[in-house]
């Protein structure tokens, strides 16, 4: 006898909904159905670069989208090791490369707008797409059904309901409200220790945002490279990540600035503003020429609050679980945010298609998903804050202390070269494939255990 349909409801239409329901759609030979809610009119990304290592390129691959994302790419990524990022110290009068670091694939960088587009040209019809759906709240009957309600007054119901609703996500604070309430009463401590992620917190850092027009940047300086290859640019002020997009049209422009003293404080104001040039630029006063040229093509910035849920301890419970920035928004310093959410999609997705899981069962497949995708993220997030912290020279690695050398001396450099390049190898080592081989596993043996 057929088994009854699996409804699957993704809120929120971003990089990581928007590959979950390329995933479900790839492998599930089941009965199920699948709903996009995304609270903007249409799919949409923000004008700004994406860098996109090999990890996450093996996603796009199994999901056969490598040609056209490869078209999109400023280097379509091959197989052998590629220089990647060249790394600049640049708050100094003369600003100077010290490393270049060489992987495999190297790293594709595109426009989010590109990226997006190639996601949301591959959706089949078969994927029901809602747009101006905001989620407000849900809640989960004792049979497991998610009644999901958007702002609109209209509401749907799902099996599982998957938030992907980036880092702002009305999904994870309804979450975190249900298990607060549900602890209080029977541990007031838990209670109050999840509801610190009903909320994200401030990372410390200001990410100021923009786009270098290519053509404008090589009248006034015709050797500015920053069109051709990706910099990571070193200095105790802040760091600027700027690399090309759009096959070379534009520089996409990234400054950091911390306030480590503010790291864990909660948000005040809003999440992205539009600010003064001259705020971003005060803080690169005295940087080498090479950022001065950048800086000077830059008409428009803005300014991001860079949040994070560390520590966050659940990404499913029940018939809920959470995707993306909704479960680990992280710093930016590793590229890997969206690759991140690309993998949770993957695991959740390949889980929620098996053929052993069932509107009865499917519990089990959110669990396995928390278990094997919790410590990868959080791994992540850890590297990418500790790694953020040394371009600026705020963190020191233990093997320059040991070595008993200054950081910004040459052997001090070259190990924390040694310290990058070793956080950032995450990116190329193991494969996606490598988590869904250990969930299968669980998932299987869940099912043996269960019959
Ligand atoms: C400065 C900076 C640079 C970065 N660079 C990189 C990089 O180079 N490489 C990389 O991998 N990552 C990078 N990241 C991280 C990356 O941008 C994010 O991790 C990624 O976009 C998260 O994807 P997502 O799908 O989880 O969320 P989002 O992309 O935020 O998508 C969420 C979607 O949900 C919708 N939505 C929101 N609320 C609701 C609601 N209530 N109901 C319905 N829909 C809703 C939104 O409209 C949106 O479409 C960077 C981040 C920053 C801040």
């Amino acid at each position: 006898m057929p088994g009854k349909t699996l409804r699957i409801a993704i809120c929120g239409g971003g990089i990581g909904g928007l590959t979950l329901a390329l995933v479900l759609q790839k492998f599930s030979k089941k009965d199920i159905k699948v709903d996009l809610y995304e609270a903007k009119d249409k799919f949409a990304e923000i004008g700004a670069g994406l860098n996109v290592w090999k990890r996450t390129w093996c996603i796009i691959q199994v999901l056969g989208l490598e040609k056209s994302m490869g078209e999109m790419a400023v280097h379509p990524p091959v197989e052998e090791p590629t220089p990647s990022f060249t790394f600049r110290r640049s708050d100094l009068p003369e600003g100077y490369e010290f490393h270049q670091i060489v992987s495999p694939y190297g790293t594709a960088s595109m426009h989010r707008a590109d990226m997006l587009k190639v996601l949301t040209d591959n959706l089949s019809e078969d994927i029901g797409t809602h747009f101006e759906k905001r989620l407000v709240s849900y809640v989960q009957d004792g049979s497991g059904i998610v009644t999901v309600s958007f702002a609109d007054g209209t509401t749907a119901e799902a099996d599982i309901l998957v938030g992907a609703d980036g880092l702002k996500s009305v999904t994870r604070e309804v979450f975190y409200e249900h298990l607060a309430n549900d602890a209080k009463g029977r541990d007031e401590s838990e209670a109050q220790h999840l509801q610190k992620f009903i909320q994200p917190t401030w990372t410390g850092m200001y990410a100021y945002r923009t786009l270098v027009d290519s053509e404008k940047l090589l009248k006034i300086a015709p050797d500015n490279q920053a069109p051709k290859k990706a910099f990571l640019h070193f200095g105790k002020s802040g760091y600027v990540v700027a690399y090309p997009i759009s096959k070379g049209r534009f520089v996409n422009f990234v400054s950091l600035v911390t306030h480590p003293e503010k790291e864990g404080s909660r948000l005040e104001g809003p999440l992205v503003k539009e600010v003064p040039v001259d705020e971003l630029k005060r803080y690169f006063e005295g940087w080498e020429p090479h950022m001065q040229q950048l800086l000077s093509c830059v008409e428009s910035c803005s300014r991001w609050t860079v949040c994070q849920n560390r520590d966050i301890p659940y990404y499913a419970s029940g018939h809920v679980a959470l995707l993306g920035d909704a479960a680990h928004a992280m710093a930016p310093s590793l590229g890997a945010g969206a690759g991140q959410a690309m993998e949770d999609a993957y695991v959740l997705g390949r889980l929620l298609a098996h053929d052993n899981v069932t509107v009865e069962n499917v519990r089990n497949a959110l669990d396995i998903y928390d278990i094997v995708r919790k410590p990868i993220a959080s791994k992540v997030a850890d590297l990418s804050r500790m790694c953020g912290n040394s371009y600026n020279f705020h963190y020191v690695p233990d093997s320059i202390k040991e070595a008993g050398v200054e950081v910004e001396s040459p052997e001090g450099l070259k190990l924390l070269c040694d310290f990058i390049y070793s956080a950032w190898s995450f990116n190329w080592t193991g494969t996606p494939e490598d988590e869904w081989a250990q969930a299968e596993k669980m998932l299987n043996s869940a099912h043996g255990m269960m019959s």
